[in-house]
């Protein structure tokens, strides 16, 4: 148990471990190994603690797809964390998919577009895009994660004149929850594309 009183002493079969590893490209990290306090803090690590089971730091989506794999044949709840704002639970016993070491952001310039990973925080798309005289419609703290904004529909300086943040989010790259990648746009799942906006996180 931690101070919260919630049930933090699920653990898995180190074996298991090893054949998750050996799937990835990125880090599996347990209770003990070294980078695992890091990894599983939020932003508010003082007064938001939470003890996953096992956390995957994914390098790239395919990483994503069996981490979801994982956690669906070992029966373990699953968390995702961008810029780590906007926990609603925590994700004690869980397989936290931690995107801290996916923060690339690329801009295309001639359609003013931002192609960002899913560890991306505002800073950067800002940092990417001021060379080229663009701004992007980020909230009122740069240290937000860009998907967890997104999905919450994202209100901030621009606002008024361009309408929340989610309304500009052309393509999503989506895992399922059976582990499969999709590609989200207007053309191939406009339904699916609309509810990522505003009820993403809960969809
Ligand atoms: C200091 C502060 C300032 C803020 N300012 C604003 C503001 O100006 N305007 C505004 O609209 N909101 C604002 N917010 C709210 C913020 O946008 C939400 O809390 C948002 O969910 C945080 O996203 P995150 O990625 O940083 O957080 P996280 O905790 O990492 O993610 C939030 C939620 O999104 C989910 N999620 C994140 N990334 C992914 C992903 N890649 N795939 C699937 N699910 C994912 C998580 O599972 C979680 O449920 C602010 C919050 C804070 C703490």
């Amino acid at each position: 148990m931690n101070d919260n009183g919630k049930d933090t002493e699920k653990t898995i079969d180190p074996q298991h471990v090893v054949t998750l590893r050996a799937r990835l490209q990125g880090s599996v990290l347990l209770p003990g190994d070294e980078g695992y306090e890091r990894a599983r803090q939020t932003w508010d690590a003082k007064t938001f603690d939470q003890h996953p089971a096992v956390v995957v730091l994914p390098a790239r989506a395919s990483d994503v797809q069996a981490a979801v794999t994982f956690a669906r044949e070992h029966n373990l709840p699953i968390a995702m964390q961008g810029g780590g704002h906007g926990h609603p639970h925590p994700a004690d016993g869980a397989l936290l998919v931690n995107f801290a070491n996916m923060t690339d952001v690329q801009i295309e310039p001639e359609t003013a577009t931002a192609r960002v990973e899913p560890g991306a925080t505002w800073k950067e798309v800002i940092q990417a895009a001021s060379p080229y005289g663009l701004a992007p419609l980020n909230g009122f703290a740069a240290s937000v994660g860009v998907v967890g904004y997104l999905l919450g529909g994202g209100c901030g300086w621009l606002t008024r004149q361009y309408g929340a943040g989610a309304g500009s989010m052309r393509s999503v790259e989506l895992v399922t929850a059976d582990g499969d990648l999709l590609q989200v746009n207007e053309q191939t799942h406009p339904d699916l594309l609309w509810g990522l906006r505003v009820g993403g996180a809960h969809l």
